[in-house]
């Protein structure tokens, strides 16, 4: 696992983003994995899934932001791997700078991925994984599958599994807009 990317992209003498170990190799994993989702205001408004691996948060830009509607099926893009400190990371990015704009913490918890015999990276691997989420707001069983739209590898689905959490016709993001953290929506981040 390495951070190089997300080192490449940040300019840490400007944004408040935790730079995070050089090496993560070797970072002594939690009893649970953590799983984050970040609400991020940037030029467009999105949602940050973040999934703990091996010292690292494997990440994904959810457009739509993650639904408990099994029905829909939401674009989740793959990008760089975060530090798992950034599982608290809430502030404002300078205008500017990668991603500039205001973050908060939407949901957090943690999660357990589930299937016969693979382990969590072998499912990303192969382009589908089985996670239980056991958040403040979003419980219960979700698939991430890849697809193959563009021609890229980076293009998942966010779907959710039809179990007892399941909620068809609720719109989870915007019943419950603000950050588990503090209490603030995205856009009263200083
Ligand atoms: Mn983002």
């Amino acid at each position: 696992m390495t951070l190089d990317k997300y080192h490449e992209k940040r300019d840490f003498t400007r944004t408040p983003e935790p730079a995070g170990a050089a090496d993560p190799s070797g970072t002594a994993a939690a009893a649970a994995r953590r799983f984050i989702i970040q609400k991020h205001h940037a030029r467009t408004l999105h949602y940050d899934l973040r999934l703990e691996d091996d010292g690292v948060l494997k990440s994904w830009a959810v457009p739509k932001g993650p639904s408990l509607d099994p029905a829909e099926k939401h674009l989740a893009v793959a990008v760089e791997d975060h530090p798992l400190e950034y599982g608290d990371f809430e502030g404002s990015i300078p205008e500017g700078e990668y991603g500039g704009g205001k973050v908060i913490v939407w949901d957090r918890g943690t999660f357990e991925p589930f299937g016969e015999g693979e382990t969590f990276a072998e499912m990303l691997e192969r382009g589908a994984a089985k996670i239980r989420l056991h958040g403040e707001k979003l419980q219960g069983g979700f698939a991430l599958i890849r697809t193959r739209w563009g021609g890229k590898d980076k293009n998942w689905l966010l779907i959710k599994e039809k179990d007892q959490h399941a909620r068809p016709g609720y719109d989870v993001t915007k019943e419950e807009p603000l950050s588990v953290l503090s209490g603030r929506d995205v856009d009263e981040v200083e």
